[in-house]
Formats: structure tokens, sequence, C-alpha cells
């Protein structure tokens, strides 16, 4: 039976946990030692007969599980591209878990619906995209890209009269994969799903900045699905789309690209100039979890033939209509939590200078992060255009030794990384957390281990 006063305790609690841990966030390890750890074992509970109460279930959570996170909504989680949570995007997913909504269509949610369609308008503006695109709010960047490239394929068989709703693909006209060599690990596996092998993907050189080099291109045609970065995870840097997007969309090839942080860039300021051309394209996929520090999973589909999109993705069911820009139709998801709705508030309360300005001041840490760690004697891979720091240590061994003597100490986190063959590590700064002295605190550690190790 239903007991509101219990039931908004322990909402209260869970609260009162939540506000504790963010209150300890800028203090805490932010990797979790080997007692942390080891209390994870608690966990390692039978499935009970009888469900246990409530509060002490969210208790353990709390006194197991928060000790033992990768405190990567804080200030000095430098690792893969993570970004942190905005405490405006936070507190809408907070609400919106309150709400419960299946945000499928206007039906499902009127509320849920009219907000991710303002949401979906912000975004096209904040990233200066085609403003007629329709904008699908997803789970990952993985996702939204299987998405973006079904809604492709769908379109380059439909050009040369092949119904592969109805008809399939076996016997279908061929369908070309040209990708950047430098492809992320997920846009692969989008493409192996989508039954693309990856044998077959024709993968086009990259240079020493891994960047797609336009004349050594395999040549484009109308059958050709071409997939271009904005933001490659190691360097930061972003494929020439003003060289290549008009030829390739000059030739018939549809032209998607993965810029599931680097597309941020657009919004700034001083890093605009990189994303000059990407506005071409036919699709893109972006996160809002990454680089605009909205909670996990958060991401979009952007596709510049809304109809293309919803097409390939379209869930309408003959008992329901929907309209044609329903959420469930531009997404994998069916049933969904509003994802659009984090993100709107991440845009209501940055606004467009906040979004720039954030970007900007990562892109500024990044630099000053890179100069300290060249004056400690690293060196540094990349030319730090954006907000990724490729480095490494003398040799491979002192390179590994010096990032898990890092990682064990616990006042800073990054990732180890392989570049060109060899190991390296690679710090993002990708948190709204992060602040000036929080550079300065990792540029110190680093220092300090370089002296250390070597
Ligand atoms: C993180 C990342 C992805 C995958 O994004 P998810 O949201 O984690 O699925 C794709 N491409 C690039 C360049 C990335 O950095």
């Amino acid at each position: 039976m239903r007991s509101p006063a219990a039931e908004l305790a322990l909402i209260a609690e869970a609260d009162r946990r939540a506000a504790r841990y963010l209150d300890g966030v800028t203090d805490a390890r932010v990797f979790p030692d080997a007692g942390a750890l080891a209390g994870l074992a608690r966990f390692d509970e039978p499935l009970p007969d009888e469900g246990l109460d409530a509060a002490s279930t969210l208790a353990l959570l709390d006194e197991a599980g928060s000790p033992a996170t990768a405190v990567s909504n804080g200030p000095r989680y430098f690792g893969f591209v993570v970004g942190a949570s905005l405490p405006a995007a936070a507190a809408a997913e907070r609400l919106a878990a309150a709400w419960d909504q299946c945000a499928s269509s206007f039906d499902n949610s009127p509320a849920c619906a009219t907000i991710e369609k303002v949401a979906a308008r912000w975004v096209l503006e904040a990233l200066d995209l085609p403003r007629g695109a329709a904008v699908g709010f997803g789970t990952s960047a993985t996702a939204c890209a299987i998405g973006a490239l079904a809604a492709a394929r769908r379109t380059l068989l439909a050009r040369q009269g092949w119904n592969l709703d109805e008809d399939g693909l076996a016997g279908a006209p061929p369908v070309r994969v040209v990708a950047t060599a430098s492809a992320h690990v997920t846009m692969k596996k989008a493409l192996r799903l989508l039954g693309f092998g990856l044998s077959k993907v024709e993968f086009a050189p990259v240079d020493d900045r891994a960047r797609v080099i336009p004349e050594a291109m395999p040549p484009l045609d109308g059958r050709t699905l071409l997939c271009l970065q904005a933001g490659e995870v190691n360097t930061g840097e972003f494929d020439p789309f003003a060289e290549i997007v008009p030829r390739a969309r000059a030739a018939g090839a549809w032209v998607h690209v993965d810029g599931a942080f680097g597309l941020w860039a657009r919004a700034s300021r001083t890093r605009r100039d990189l994303t000059e051309g990407v506005e071409g394209a036919d699709s893109w996929t972006t996160d809002g979890h990454k680089w605009l520090n909205t909670p996990y999973d958060g991401a979009m589909t952007i596709c510049r033939d809304p109809q293309a999109l919803a097409g390939a993705m379209n869930a309408d069911a003959a008992y329901f209509t929907a309209a044609p820009d329903a959420q469930k139709n531009l997404n994998l998801e069916f049933s969904r939590r509003p994802r659009g709705l984090p993100i709107w508030a991440a845009l209501r309360t940055l606004g467009r200078r906040g979004v720039a300005e954030m970007v900007d001041r990562h892109c500024a840490q990044a630099a000053r992060l890179a100069e300290g760690l060249r004056g400690a004697g690293y060196e540094v891979l990349n030319r730090v255009v954006l907000n990724q720091v490729l480095a490494r240590a003398g040799n491979d061994e002192r390179t590994i030794a010096i990032r898990e003597a890092a990682q064990a100490g616990g006042e800073i986190w990054f990732s180890p990384t392989i570049w060109q063959g060899r190991p390296a590590f690679r710090l993002s700064v990708s948190s709204w957390w992060t602040t000036d002295a929080d550079i300065e605190t990792a540029i110190g550690v680093l220092a300090r281990l370089k002296r250390e190790i070597g």
C-alpha cells in the first residue's frame, strides 16, 4: 500500500545523501582507494526471497557505493572525455525522475515533447547547424550513430530505387563506406552492427594529427556513406570539412560527422574555425554527457533531412498516431526518458555565451596544461588545438609508471592510450568544475612524478 510520507522521507534521504556526496567531491580522492574497493564486496548478496527495506537499500548504496565511485563529477578527473554534470542539468534530471515520463510522443508526455522540441531548436542554434534538421535525443553517441548511419543507408538505397524497409539487405545494391582511419571505436561498432563488415570499409588515410588527407581519399560517388570526425579523441583535431564535404556532396555521397565531444567547438568563439564546413554534412552525432556537462546518458542524432531519420527510425504503430517528429521516431528507444530535458536545462542556464565560455575556458586550460607538462620535461604529442592533451614521458616504461603512480595517488586521474603504436597518456579538460588551480595541481603532480620516476 502506498505511504506518501514514507515515500517522501525516502526521496528526501536520497537527496540528503546526494548533497553530501557532492559536497565532498572537491576534496575526495578522484579514484577509490583499496579500502573502498574492498567495500564493494558488501553488494555480493543473494537475491532476497522477501524484499529488504528501502532505507537500508539506499544506505548500502551510499555507504559502499559512493566511496567506490570514480569522482568524474568533480574538478580533477581528466579521464577519457567524461565531463561532469552542471547543477541545472542534474536538477532537471532529478525532477524528471519524479515525473517518470515515457517521453515517446506528445500524447505520452505533453511537457516532455514540448521541452524537447525547444531543446532541439536550441541545439541547432548553439551548434549553428541547419535549422530545419531533426534532433533525436538518444542514449549515447554510439546509439545515435547507429540511427544516423541507418538513415544514411536507407536513403542511399532509396536513391538507387531500393526499398530497404520492404526488401531488406539481401540482394540490395551495394553501399560503400568510406571512413576516416582514425574513426572512434564506437563508429566501427555502429558500422559492424549495421552489417558493414570492417574489411569492406574503405578507410581514408590520415595525417600525423589524425585528420583525413583530402588528396588521399578513396573516390566518392552516389553510393558512398562518408564518415568524418569532429574532434579525434587523442589529438582533438578535426577533419578538413571545408575541403572534403562540398566534394562529397557534389558526388552524391552522404556525409556523417562523429562529433561526440568536438562538435561543441562550433559553439565557442576561439575554436569555431576548426569546424568550418561541418554544417554541409547530412548528419551529425554529439553527446550532451561529455562536453556539455549533462548527466548520463544523453546524446543527439542530428539529421539535415528530418524525413530521412524519421523514416529509418519510425516506430508509429497502427493504433497510435504520433507527430512525425516524435522522439520515438528519431531514436532507437521507443519507451524512453526525456533525454533532451537536462540538455534544455544546460542550454537555458549557460546561454549561448556560457557554452562558448566553458568550451573556450577548457581549451585555454588544456593549453596551460600542455605548457606545464612541457616545462616539466614531458613530450606533448599533439598541437592541443582543443581540450585534449596527449603526452609521453621519455620511454614506454616511464610513461606507464608515471600514469599508474598518478592514478594511485588519487589527486588526479587520466587515461592511458596508444598513440602511433606506443603507450601514451591523455588528459581531457571537460568538467565545468575544473578551475585554473586544479590545472596547476595536475601540473604539480605530474612534475613531481617526472622528477621521482624519470
Ligand atoms: C566518446 C566518443 C564516442 C562515443 O560516445 P558515447 O556517447 O560514449 O557512445 C564516439 N566518438 C568519439 C570521438 C568519442 O569521443
